[in-house]
């Protein structure tokens, strides 16, 4: 038995220790150049004009929606199967979340049961490209013209990821997390990537307290900088995320190719026009299966290996969504929450380990 697999691991080596040690050994540690150059070489990458770096991915999210104007009295329409931050972004800017079902091959909301859900107060679509698994676009911008919404994008999961060879993060407003365990990391950090000059100008004033001209205040704002010591690990991290993202999906289709037919086990697609980056690596346990994904996530536990449930709770259900009187019937999310399972795909796992897995799940399946 190895050691514990871990479900995921922060790929931290020489050269982020010796950007780091160098901005420490600068002086300026707050934000500054290495900021800067994280917001161009971010942009360039993804392919957006602007790019702006905040504190985290949650505040990228609620600041988009703020720059947009989106406030009291709107309604947003987003995905129920998130991480919470995706829709608490939009409670915190005092609009409101309506939800549509996922599509259970993808994850990812459903785009032909949005349009019933539009109403008079809907402003904007929000998105989320979960697992690393870009929504159908396509089908998105469709809706997104013809109602005229404003398109934002939860990218938190997705970095580098592509729909019909465009990066997911420019459809729309940009928002990616740099949390200790995203496909890239800073510890905690967001970007958000627009081409709306506009957009960009208001993100830029709302991260420093209203502020351009140091002490005069135009507008409400408030700290959402990154640091300095921040950015120098995210300058190194994006060099290597296409090298990593690729670790990630070479072991995804391992593990597709050896789990693909065994009986109660539902593996995920991977569609010709998108590229997955496989944030998690996600499969689903049905009845079929000899185990209930609960049992077969302690079986695997017992054998050291780390699993992940992604998310056992759809958001209409948490606590906080009831008592904001929440009733919505969302039958795939409510089922999926039930069957999902995150198997460790990091960069870090070693091929004996996936191997170890996959015949851990394949004697737990017999
Ligand atoms: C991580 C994550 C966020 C929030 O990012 P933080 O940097 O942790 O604030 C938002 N949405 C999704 C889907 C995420 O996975």
């Amino acid at each position: 038995m190895p050691k514990i697999v871990s479900i995921s691991k922060p790929i931290i080596t020489k050269e982020e220790e010796k950007a780091v040690l160098s901005v420490l050994r600068s002086g300026i540690l707050a934000q500054g150049e290495k900021v800067n150059k994280l917001e161009k070489r971010f942009s360039s990458y993804v392919g957006t004009k602007y790019a702006i770096a905040v504190s985290n991915g949650s505040l990228a999210l609620l600041l988009s929606l703020l720059a947009h104007g989106i406030g009291k009295g709107d309604e947003v329409i987003t995905t129920p199967f998130s991480f919470i931050a995706s829709s608490n972004a939009i409670l915190f800017a005092s609009a409101k979340p309506v939800f549509v079902d996922i599509d259970a091959s993808s994850f990812n909301i459903n785009p032909d049961l949005v349009e019933e859900k539009i109403t008079k107060k809907t402003k904007a679509l929000l998105i989320v490209h979960l697992f690393g698994c870009p929504c159908q676009m396509d089908k998105i911008l469709k809706i997104v013209k013809k109602h005229k919404l404003i398109l934002i994008e939860d990218a938190c999961q997705a970095h580098g990821a592509e729909y019909k060879a465009k990066k997911v993060g420019s459809f729309g407003t940009g928002c990616f997390s740099f949390y200790a365990t995203k496909n890239m990391t800073t510890g905690e950090g967001g970007m958000i990537t627009t081409n709306d000059k506009m957009i960009a100008d208001k993100i830029r004033l709302l991260r420093n307290h209203g502020s351009k001209v140091r002490y005069y205040h135009e507008e409400l704002g408030f700290n959402f900088r990154m640091t300095d010591i921040q950015a120098a690990i995210g300058v190194e991290q994006l060099k290597k995320l296409d090298k990593l993202n690729g670790i990630r999906v070479r072991n995804a289709l391992i593990f597709n190719k050896m789990l693909d037919g065994i009986k109660g086990i539902i593996t995920p697609k991977i569609l010709p026009d998108i590229i997955h980056v496989f944030h998690q690596y996600t499969i689903r346990v049905t009845k079929e299966f000899s185990l209930t994904r609960d049992e077969l996530a302690e079986k695997l536990k017992a054998k050291g290996i780390q699993t992940g449930i992604f998310y056992p709770l759809p958001i209409h259900k948490q606590k906080l969504y009831q008592r904001l009187g929440y009733n919505d019937r969302l039958p795939v999310s409510e089922r999926i929450s039930k069957e999902v399972l995150s198997l460790p795909v990091h960069p870090g796992i070693i091929k004996k380990n996936i191997e170890y897995i996959i015949k851990s799940i394949i004697k737990e399946g017999e």
